[in-house]
């Protein structure tokens, strides 16, 4: 009922996000739109529908958790993809409801086969194989013993996928690393296809591997970061630009801009006061006021999702301003510089990502230190922060 800051959502930038994203995919390359992480923060509750009405017609999660929110916001025909985490439990109720899941241990596949034959129902699997990474897959070593345990139980399941994940493919440092896990995977892949195994997807790349080395899309994609508005990193934006012969000059900002923030996240002036010059302002000596300032409360700490490395780096806008956040960012509230905004008082909006005509504040410019700050910062947005749809 009371909340200290708010969420909406843009129904339009979900749409030219989809679109965008579409018109990179070739032909016929599959979506699914990865909601792990609470939906990248933005609330799987309000995107499942948004990406829905987009076009979108699968869904990725990591655990049976975040699966089963989905479902309960998805239309019936929609698919769903378990990438990470079941309890072995989990398993029998993947396959009674249709949800399909990566296969990465002899475990996990021994339990689909056993659930399925309870249940008289095959199970859809996406067997997920080592290429690189060295974080979940199964190690070439093992494959055989894979192939033969789907051999002797072919009736009990279908091999909706055959998937691996890129170990960075948003920096060019890892160019390398990313070609071997390429040509790891056609391996694999070729050594499934001379066992009799068709995937019905073969998929491989999340949002930088699909921007750029477009091969690597195959049937389908798992796509998140993109499809909220944001870039996986800066390298990849520009080598967007560069590749469509944008340059610095050009002026069609909505070509050179493609994506739209889906999110606002705003909250209101909570006090404003007063500090005399030498003054430390805050827990600390992180700020000292180094003339007569002005400074505002705002009810947003870490504790609601705004986080401490953003102390004396985050920005926010108020009354048409980008400000500074000072001192370290509390449990409960951080302060900002308001010096030179002229009649500011409590009640006054503050913008904490959105923007305000000229100014705007994404995720990642709170503190231009990494991209990787907006999967992060969005992700742990809290989840009881009202949401609300906007046009
Ligand atoms: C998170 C994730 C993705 C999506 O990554 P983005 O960079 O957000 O597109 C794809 N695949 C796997 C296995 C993931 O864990």
């Amino acid at each position: 009922m009371f909340s200290t800051s708010n969420i909406s959502l843009s129904k339009k930038a979900v749409k030219q996000n989809v679109r965008f994203v579409k018109r990179k995919l070739h032909k016929g390359v599959k979506l699914s739109a990865v909601v792990k992480g609470n939906a990248y923060g933005h609330g799987i509750e309000q995107m499942v529908p948004l990406f829905e009405a987009a076009g979108v017609k699968h869904f990725s999660v990591f655990s049976t958790h975040e699966a089963a929110q989905v479902c309960e916001f998805k239309s019936k025909s929609t698919g769903v993809m378990v990438m990470g985490w079941m309890e072995d439990e989990a398993v029998e109720w993947a396959i009674a409801n249709d949800i399909e899941f990566y296969v990465f241990e002899i475990g996990r596949l021994q339990a689909a086969i056993h659930y399925a034959q309870k249940l008289d129902k095959k199970a859809k699997l996406h067997i997920e194989v080592e290429t690189g990474m060295n974080r979940t897959g199964f190690e070439e070593e093992h494959l055989q013993e894979v192939i033969d345990l789907m051999q002797e139980n072919k009736d009990y399941f279908i091999l909706e996928g055959l998937c691996t994940h890129y170990a960075g493919a948003e920096s060019i440092t890892n160019y390398l690393r990313v070609m071997d896990q390429i040509k790891k995977y056609h391996k694999i892949s070729d050594l499934f296809e001379e066992n009799g195994f068709m995937p019905k997807n073969k998929h491989t790349a999340c949002s930088a591997a699909a921007m750029s080395y477009p091969e690597t899309q195959m049937d389908m994609v798992r796509i998140g970061i993109l499809l909220y508005g944001f870039w996986p990193s800066q390298e990849t934006f520009i080598a967007y630009q560069r590749s469509n012969g944008y340059g610095q000059d050009d002026v069609k900002r909505k070509v050179r801009h493609p994506l739209k923030r889906i999110i606002s996240w705003k909250s209101k002036v909570m006090s404003v006061k007063e500090v005399p010059v030498g003054e430390f302002i805050g827990y600390g000596t992180s700020y000292q006021a180094t003339k007569k300032m002005k400074i505002a409360t705002v009810p947003v700490g870490y504790a609601y999702g705004f986080a401490r490395s953003l102390s004396n780096q985050g920005r926010v806008i108020v009354n048409g301003k980008r400000v500074a956040v000072i001192g370290t960012v509390n449990m409960n509230l951080m302060i900002i510089n308001v010096t030179e905004c002229k009649n500011i008082g409590k009640g006054d909006e503050v913008i904490i990502i959105g923007s305000n005509g000229k100014q705007t504040v994404s995720v990642a410019s709170f503190g231009e230190l990494s991209n990787q700050l907006n999967y992060e910062l969005l992700s742990r947005l809290p989840q009881d922060i009202p949401r609300r749809v906007v046009e």
